[in-house]
């Protein structure tokens, strides 16, 4: 699958009446897109990432690329049935893969972020690294599920500096965390259930996107937008608008409407459209369960049998 390389590149899976959707563009000002979204399917679930690489012509694409084939290859080599270990396991060996390349001295200030969300039956796991962000759209109102690994955010949270600055901030975009930049990494990981039986009538939808997008568009103007549309409108719609105010980075957004509500107390399992069908897993671990009694089942027989020819033979000889 290509990833991001060129304007208008979407992705979407059917879902209920809505298809989720991604889009990255290079923006107005800039030469190359270091951006890329990707939907990872596997056995451990179903991963939605996108990852926004830093170094420009020394590696930004380059970072971002080898965060989404690093994970790629991790989910479809291994078998998870936890999502969150599935989910961290994967950013880390991205980082692994990229910390390795950076001893490269061309390729030594190069990075990404990462902000991902994986599906497993009725969870859903959030996780990230740098400043791209995920947030929940409900009832047309936002909810930011990621806090940026970034110098202004910890300013915030300390009180030195007001959220309606931070983005105006002269060292708005230096982060703190990203892909790349130690091997001992910490990804921070949340964990939610999705619950069908909500009253709210729409579902959640989740979004994740760059720096370049939410920079230019207010959280109620994107609440607005993605309520208001279907998931592949919403992004053409907000990167139009995002380009509209100066697109002075690259712009990236997912959108991908949630069968119900999400909420970080469990759910009950089965029937989910997303990531691994639990009643599938029920039926084939039951299957490989039957087939080894079977086995165990000749087994003894045989040696019984055995047990007994011997047996008859010896009576046979010694009578
Ligand atoms: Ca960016």
């Amino acid at each position: 699958m290509q990833l991001g390389r060129t304007a208008f590149e979407q992705i979407g899976r059917e879902t209920g009446n809505q298809m989720p959707a991604a889009l990255t563009d290079t923006g107005c000002e800039r030469d190359l897109n270091e951006d890329r979204y990707a939907v990872i399917e596997s056995s451990s679930g179903v991963a939605w990432i996108v990852a926004d690489g830093m170094g420009g012509v020394s590696g930004g694409e380059l970072a971002a690329q080898l965060a989404i084939d690093a994970m790629r290859r991790h989910l479809e080599t291994n078998q998870y049935r936890d999502v969150e270990i599935a989910l961290r396991a994967a950013v880390l060996e991205a980082n692994r893969v990229i910390v390795l390349r950076r001893q490269n001295p061309i390729f030594s200030g190069m990075g990404t972020t990462v902000v991902a969300a994986m599906f497993q039956g009725p969870q859903v796991v959030v996780a990230h690294a740098g400043d791209s962000r995920a947030y929940l759209i409900r009832d047309g109102m936002t909810q930011h599920l990621t806090l940026d690994h970034t110098l202004v955010q910890e300013m915030v949270t300390l009180g030195e500096l007001a959220v309606e600055d931070a983005l105006n901030h002269p060292q708005a975009h230096v982060l703190t965390r990203c892909l790349g930049s130690e091997p001992g990494l910490r990804v921070d990981i949340a964990k939610y259930w999705i619950h069908r039986d909500n009253t709210t009538g729409a579902g959640d939808k989740l979004v994740l996107m760059s720096d370049g997008l939410y920079s230019l568009v207010t959280d109620s103007e994107l609440a607005a937008i993605v309520s208001d549309l279907d998931p592949q409108r919403a992004c053409v719609h907000l990167v139009e608008l995002a380009k509209s105010r100066g697109g002075f980075d690259n712009i990236t957004i997912a959108v991908i409407p949630v069968e119900g509500v999400l909420s970080e107390e469990p759910a009950q399992t089965g029937g989910y459209r997303y990531g691994v069908d639990e009643s599938e897993h029920t039926n084939t671990r039951g299957t490989e369960l039957r087939v080894k009694r079977l086995l165990a089942l000749w087994f003894v027989s045989s040696i019984a049998i055995a047990m007994m020819t011997i047996l008859g033979f010896t009576v046979f000889l010694l009578s």
